[in-house]
């Protein structure tokens, strides 16, 4: 797939079998453009393996997210994006280049590596809430006021969206036409906490999405496979065969229309491409338990 030359076809690394030991790098790293890395924790790492973003503007870089482990030693995301950005620099030489790291939103596998860039110069760390967040982005009226943020002749709207967690935005990159969404919409179990703020996140994005050239969705995760309906269990550290990290806005209005459907009834539902857990889903979590150790027992 090649959308406005992004590169987006990616064979990501399947994690780590039961009784295996790993053999992927801690961080994958895919330069899907000269001016974006999309980089994926391992799941040998954390079975979270969580997807980060790396955006290049003229002036400065952003980091979309930080994973889901603090320990620099298992996963060097402080290393490996200075490396990034020191390669980036030599291929375009500039006095002085700054770094945001900003979240999709403040749950632990988006944020924990932020102090492995503590003492970075030239660094901003946005903050965990979404008072913090607003006021980086100068989101005037949160959530339903739009924000931005400019890179360098590269701006950043950012989509405010609730609901998930408190904090959650979506990231429009103007230059790609990528809406980058975290975990509200990606190809795996959508948790909501707070659901009409879900559900007004969601026609929010579906409403962006109309008024905004939309290339491919991405999230911040995957747990479905290639097989509609068929996630991996939670938990599972080896995922062979995953669906594809894009979505498109035809997804997204899918999970519009599934959130509508669920709408004052708590529990778990599976959809081809995704499943919502309207609210806490204790029963759906302990059966998640019983899949996990069902799938350990055949060896994966
Ligand atoms: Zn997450």
């Amino acid at each position: 797939m090649s959308l406005l030359g992004v590169d987006l076809a990616v064979t990501w690394h399947a994690g780590v079998r039961r009784g295996s030991t790993a053999s992927e790098p801690p961080i994958q790293v895919h330069h899907a453009s000269d001016d974006l890395v999309i980089l994926r924790q391992s799941l040998a790492v954390s079975y979270e393996a969580p997807f980060l973003y790396l955006l290049f503007g003229a002036d400065r870089a952003l980091l979309f997210d930080s994973g889901a482990t603090l320990d620099a030693e298992r996963f060097p995301l402080r290393h490996t994006v200075d490396e990034l950005i020191n390669g980036w620099l030599a291929r375009h030489p500039r006095d002085g280049y700054g770094l945001v790291i900003a979240h999709s939103h403040a749950h632990s596998d988006h944020v924990a590596a932020d102090p492995q860039f503590a003492d970075r110069a030239a660094t901003e760390i946005v903050g965990h809430d979404a008072s913090d967040v607003a006021q980086f982005f100068e989101i005037a009226d949160w959530p339903t006021s739009p924000g931005s943020i400019d890179l360098g002749g590269r701006v950043i709207r950012v989509v405010a969206i609730p609901g998930h967690e408190p904090s959650s935005i979506a990231l429009y990159d103007e230059q790609t036409g990528l809406l980058l969404t975290g975990d509200t919409v990606y190809p795996g179990r959508l948790y909501v906490r707070d659901f009409p703020a879900f559900a007004a996140s969601i026609e929010r994005l579906r409403d962006f999405a109309d008024a905004h050239p939309v290339t491919a969705i991405l999230g911040a995760h995957i747990e479905m496979s290639t097989r509609a309906k068929r996630d991996f269990p939670l938990g599972s550290t080896w995922h062979p065969h995953e669906a594809s990290l894009p979505m498109t806005v035809g997804q997204l209005r899918a999970i519009s229309d599934a959130t509508a459907g669920v709408a004052g009834k708590p529990g778990a539902y599976r959809f081809a491409d995704f499943a919502i857990y309207n609210g806490p889903s204790r029963g759906a979590i302990a059966r998640e338990l019983v899949r996990l150790a069902w799938w350990k027992l055949l060896g994966r």
